[in-house]
């Protein structure tokens, strides 16, 4: 059974971070989308809402599962029995931090691949932190991120 993680923040879990899903699972036979639960950055929204967000978002999905870790990813990968790490690669802009990452991943734990896949190119410009910022200022992000992560959007930003 060959199994992958999808590490990141999604903070919150984008129509990008769906796409990569999409084309991972299409790779292995089960793909643990992980929360990490970074205490260097100021998230929007708590680790639960992240990961409620989440299992609403991939319900659908039969071979995801959903889950968080702390401490370094290789040892998360090896507790899972994962034998890769999927990232997204969206440009060059991405590039030479996830070179680093995966490189000093690979280090640290050789028998983890890190995998890189391509979004369709309508998301190559989309993150997290993009949809935030819209959704701050009232902008629309219907086209950026699944129904349920858009209502907890609003909701979100109603009171600011
Ligand atoms: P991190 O803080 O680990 O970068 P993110 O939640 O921002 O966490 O991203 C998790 C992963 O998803 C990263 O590999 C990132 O490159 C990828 N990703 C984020 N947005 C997109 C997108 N629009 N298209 C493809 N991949 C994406």
């Amino acid at each position: 059974m060959k199994i992958a993680i999808y590490p990141g923040t999604f903070d919150p879990i984008t129509n990008g971070h769906l796409d990569i899903l999409e084309r991972a699972i299409k790779l292995f036979d089960k793909v643990i989308i992980t929360v990490a639960r970074n205490s260097a950055k100021n998230p929007m929204f708590t680790e639960e809402e992240r990961l409620d967000m989440i299992r609403t978002a991939v319900r659908r999905y039969k071979k995801v599962e959903v889950d968080s870790f702390t401490g370094l990813v290789v040892d998360y990968a090896r507790r899972k029995k994962a034998t890769a790490i999927v990232r997204g690669l969206r440009a060059i802009s991405d590039f030479e931090y996830e070179m680093q990452m995966a490189l000093m991943n690979r280090n640290l734990n050789d028998e983890v691949e890190t995998v890189f896949l391509m979004p369709n190119e309508k998301y190559t410009y989309l993150n997290s932190s993009i949809v935030r910022e819209i959704a701050i200022h009232k902008g629309n992000v219907k086209n950026f991120v699944p129904p349920n992560v858009y209502r907890k959007l609003k909701q979100k930003t109603s009171s600011q």
